[in-house]
């Protein structure tokens, strides 16, 4: 591969905050320097410090990656006029300062439910009063933007006090922020490790999220480097864990439960919300059916001391109308009461 061939990759990064423009256009590629399969990528910002730096890194090293999969990349960012100098990240904690709980929304594996429990949440604690924010860390899958009908929405920038901040989407009454928002469409984010961490912790601290009672973060499934990290540098008080019955997922939401409660990161376990706890059909109301098992999440409950916050059954309304960017809370169906009466309860345990 060549410089030439990379400069081309790198014409595929857009910055969100510029009109879509690429970052080859915006004159930001300052050097690119190959060896095999060594990429070294240096891209200049202007004086003033960009709040999108560390996403711009990120989806050039992406870009590059995408066609050369065996390519080490590296990113080193410069301000212009400036010596080079590794990027260093200018995150502290004033912007969540006016914000009383940072709430994790986790789960052990994916599929469970946890993202459209995290919106549904978001929008019922709304319901209820709380002010609420939402940001979306769920980086192998970010789904706010669909399940709130707000894809392609460009969050705006603004500053305060010397910092560039960015604005989040605000609808159905929540502040929203997703790393969806900043990745074109149907483009997988294939960030890893540092890079991955940075992005995360910049949708959380360098948004302007204002005064809220609430903010959750939609952790991505698991426990790796990505939640400790995030857990570690994030004042999250503690998680609210999504399950469904079924034994394998009670497995793996034990692990991410252990990693919480572990003595380097201390954090509270609040509560299990049990997902897909049975499955009514429409033409028998009164009949459930328990597919992925019965009681899981109470016996977990139990299991760990921490209150079983709620049961969501499958309905095929809440699939839909997460699919519709309409979720189900925002009805007053029983689905939509479902999610209501847990987002009381968690208020009621976390206050
Ligand atoms: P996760 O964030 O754990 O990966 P999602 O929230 O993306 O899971 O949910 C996975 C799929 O299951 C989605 O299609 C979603 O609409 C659906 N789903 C989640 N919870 C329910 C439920 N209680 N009833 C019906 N469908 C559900």
């Amino acid at each position: 591969m060549t410089a030439e061939d990379i400069k081309a990759w790198l014409s595929e990064v857009r910055h969100p905050a510029k009109g879509d423009r690429d970052i080859v256009e915006l004159g930001m590629v300052d050097k690119i320097e190959t060896d095999g399969d060594r990429v070294e990528i240096t891209l200049a910002f202007p004086k003033r410090p960009d709040p999108l730096k560390d996403y711009l890194a990120g989806s050039a090293r992406a870009a590059v990656i995408r066609h050369a999969p065996a390519a080490s990349v590296s990113v080193v960012t410069v301000v212009k006029e400036e010596k080079p100098k590794r990027q260093t990240l200018d995150l502290n904690l004033d912007q969540v300062n006016n914000v009383r709980h940072i709430i994790g929304i986790a789960s052990g594996k994916g599929g469970v439910g946890k993202s459209t429990v995290a919106v549904n949440l978001a929008i019922a604690l709304a319901r209820l009063g709380y002010k609420t924010g939402l940001a979306d860390a769920d980086i192998y899958g970010p789904s706010v933007p669909l399940m709130t009908a707000t894809e392609g929405a460009v969050p705006g920038m603004t500053e305060e006090n010397g910092r560039d901040l960015i604005v989040p989407v605000e609808k159905y009454g929540v502040k929203w922020m997703s790393i969806g928002y900043f990745a074109q469409n149907g483009q997988a984010l294939v960030w890893r490790g540092p890079m991955a961490c940075n992005a995360l912790k910049q949708m959380i601290l360098q948004v302007q999220w204002g005064d809220l009672d609430f903010l959750l973060v939609d952790m991505p499934p698991g426990t790796g480097d990505i939640h400790i990290t995030l857990v570690q540098d994030i004042p999250m008080e503690g998680a609210v864990f999504v399950t469904t019955p079924q034994q394998v997922a009670l497995a793996d939401v034990e692990k991410a439960i252990d990693m919480f409660r572990n003595k380097s990161i201390d954090r509270k376990v609040f509560g299990i919300v049990e997902n897909m706890a049975w499955f009514t059909p429409e033409e028998l109301p009164d009949h459930r059916y328990y597919i992925f098992g019965r009681n899981g999440g109470e016996a977990m409950a139990e299991k760990f001391g921490a209150p079983l916050l709620g049961r969501i059954p499958i309905v095929q309304s809440i699939r839909e109308s997460g699919d519709a960017g309409e979720p189900a809370a925002l009805s007053s169906r029983p689905d939509g009461t479902a999610f209501i009466e847990l987002a009381g309860k968690m208020a009621e345990t976390i206050l």
